[in-house]
């Protein structure tokens, strides 16, 4: 029989971006003794992180954004469609000091480890500095993209000018002059790009795999359409439930082989105007799953590409020809493709002479090498999986979380994993790929939810089943295996496969089955007593099960 050491909390969360912020808030509403431990000095989560020059959300405002609380929507004015990251964390700072949420988060508190402690029913948290507490159940929000990926390569550590990750800016750094290589060309890489490519001497892009890199279209929001906004918020939220990647959009009802050349000619270019992920989401319906359809899209990208950049050979290196538009996620830029033009962008092309060795005075790609006072790697994250295992978890009969992922992912809808009692994820892996602050609410109420029903029913222990789990990584590949983007196997690297990072198992670890159709799997899930989840009591003996099996 457990000897009930009383946990310090009825929850803790870790991570103080848009999902632990979210879970907080829900927590804090059903009353529960809930603190929340946060790595940075500030919340905000990745706009807490990613302060590296040009950094800006690609998703308009208004639904990047909470949909609770009336004064939360009414009362932070939001100035651009696509703000910088200074008001995105602007924003994040505001919605937690409105709710008052920071009296409950520890900052600079990273967690080392989580440790689940089956004779007493309760984790043990231990922080880089040591400290340390105790938690009946455990949230983690750490973010889909918050573990930076630095490529192992040869001589990294020898190179003696400055060094950043995207992810890691350092404050302050002035490239103004100075000769600069960024390595990547990824949503993070081509923001940089546009902002560096003005400041820097000599501009080095070493490309490895160029992108189909959207317009932007930002504006400044005026006040007639922050009022429309603000009277539209009902009907945005509901529209965005109820899409396929959680925009307040309608499918367009048309495909690319319906519609003839002129017709398609001229909705590609209104949407591309329109700017943003118009291009992808508001073309054509057809375009994740018909390869001709999907080529139109593409060959009308590389065209703008072709008429923006004045050296042609420059611009069909620009043109991405080696995966379909879509496969990997596609960055929004301003005036991105113009950068090429200018005498000190210089692009240099890693695919064919890949980056082989960093010196001490720059990097080395085939027989070339080229000398930088600046080395910045915009080289991405190990992705949904990696905030986690970054962090040492040891479930019940000593299972580690790691290993554990080592052997593939294993979730419940991306809420929780087997074995890990009483430890639930916000934006875990195998969660949708859709718009992200609609996705984590859901979460963060899944969870006070799940928790008040614990505390109705006597229960305080629950943990996921292992067969649900089987069904979803079935359900993720199917959802996937129905588009094109990963039919012919793997091409390119896209970190929602995890090819990105090498030895990393490869498996789609975000749900492409529609943020709309899986919202309707765990309201399902709740509305049937939590089906796929064990419920127990440890602390005296259970209660008559309600609809659950026995651990
Ligand atoms: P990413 O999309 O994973 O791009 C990483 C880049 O680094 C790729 O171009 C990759 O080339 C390159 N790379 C990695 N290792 C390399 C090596 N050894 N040699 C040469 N090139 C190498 O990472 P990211 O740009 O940070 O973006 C990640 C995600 O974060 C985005 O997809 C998006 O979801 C999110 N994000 C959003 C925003 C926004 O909303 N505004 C901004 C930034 C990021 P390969 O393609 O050849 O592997």
């Amino acid at each position: 029989m457990p000897s009930l050491v009383t946990p310090e909390h009825d929850v803790v969360i870790i991570g103080a971006g848009f999902g632990g912020l979210a879970a907080l808030y829900n927590h804090m509403k059903a009353d529960s003794d809930v603190v929340l431990w946060e790595a940075g000095g500030g919340v905000g989560g990745t706009w807490w992180w990613n302060t590296y020059p040009g950094a800006r959300v690609d998703t308009e405002a208004w639904y990047y954004a909470y949909s609770f609380e009336p004064e939360i929507l009414n009362e932070f004015r939001w100035t651009q469609r696509f703000p910088d990251q200074k008001e995105v964390f602007a924003y994040l700072d505001f919605v937690a000091d409105r709710l008052g949420l920071k009296s409950r988060i520890q900052f600079n508190t990273r967690v080392q480890s989580l440790t689940y402690d089956e004779d007493n029913n309760l984790w043990h948290l231990v922080a880089t500095d040591g400290r340390t507490t105790t938690s009946r159940f455990v949230v983690t929000a750490v973010g889909g993209l918050s573990e930076p990926h630095l490529p192992d390569i040869p001589g990294i550590d020898t190179y003696e000018g400055i060094v950043v990750h995207s992810a890691r800016w350092t404050e302050g750094l002035d490239v103004t002059g100075k000769r600069v290589g960024i390595v990547g060309t990824g949503a993070s890489g081509i923001q940089l790009v546009e902002e560096l490519a003005r400041q820097a001497g000599d501009l080095f892009v070493l490309q490895r795999t160029p992108n189909f890199v959207l317009d932007r279209n930002n504006y400044e929001i005026s006040d007639e359409q922050w009022e429309q906004i603000k009277a539209n918020y009902p009907a945005i939220w509901d529209k965005a439930r109820a899409h396929y990647f959680g925009f307040p959009l309608e499918l367009t009802m048309r495909t690319v082989r319906d519609t003839t050349p002129e017709e398609r000619e001229r909705i590609f270019e209104k949407e591309w105007a329109h700017g943003g992920f118009s291009f992808y989401l508001e073309t054509f319906d057809d375009l994740a799953f018909d390869e001709w359809s999907n080529e139109q899209a593409a060959e009308f990208i590389r065209n703008k590409i072709r008429e923006r950049v004045k050296d042609p050979e420059v611009a069909e290196l620009l043109c991405p020809k080696t995966h379909v538009f879509g496969a990997k996620r596609c960055p929004i830029g301003h005036e991105y493709y113009e950068q090429f033009n200018r005498p000190n962008v210089h692009l240099i092309d890693v695919r064919e002479r890949p980056i082989t060795e960093i010196t001490k005075t720059g990097v080395t790609y085939g027989d070339q090498t080229v000398d930088l006072d600046v080395l910045i790697f915009a080289t991405g994250f190990d992705a949904l999986t990696g905030g986690l295992t970054a962090m040492d978890i040891t479930g019940r009969d000593g299972a580690k979380l790691a290993d554990v992922f080592a052997g593939g992912i294993r979730t419940h809808l991306g809420l929780a994993t087997h074995r890990f009692p009483n430890l639930l994820y916000s934006y875990g892996p195998q969660t949708p790929y859709a718009n992200i602050p609609p996705a984590v609410e859901r979460a963060g109420q899944f969870q006070a939810s799940m928790l008040n029903y614990m505390a109705s029913n006597g229960y305080d222990y629950v943990e996921a089943e292992p067969e649900p789990e089987l069904q979803w990584r079935d359900e993720l590949k199917a959802a996937v295996d129905g588009t094109i983007f990963y039919k012919h196997g793997i091409t390119d690297n896209a970190w929602m496969l995890g090819n990105n990072i090498p030895g990393k198992p490869v498996e789609i670890n975000v749900y492409f089955g529609g943020f709309d159709q899986y919202l309707a799997k765990v309201d399902q899930v709740q509305a049937d007593g939590f089906a796929g989840f064990t419920f127990k009591r440890v602390s005296v003996p259970d209660p008559e099960p309600v609809g659950s099996t026995a651990v």
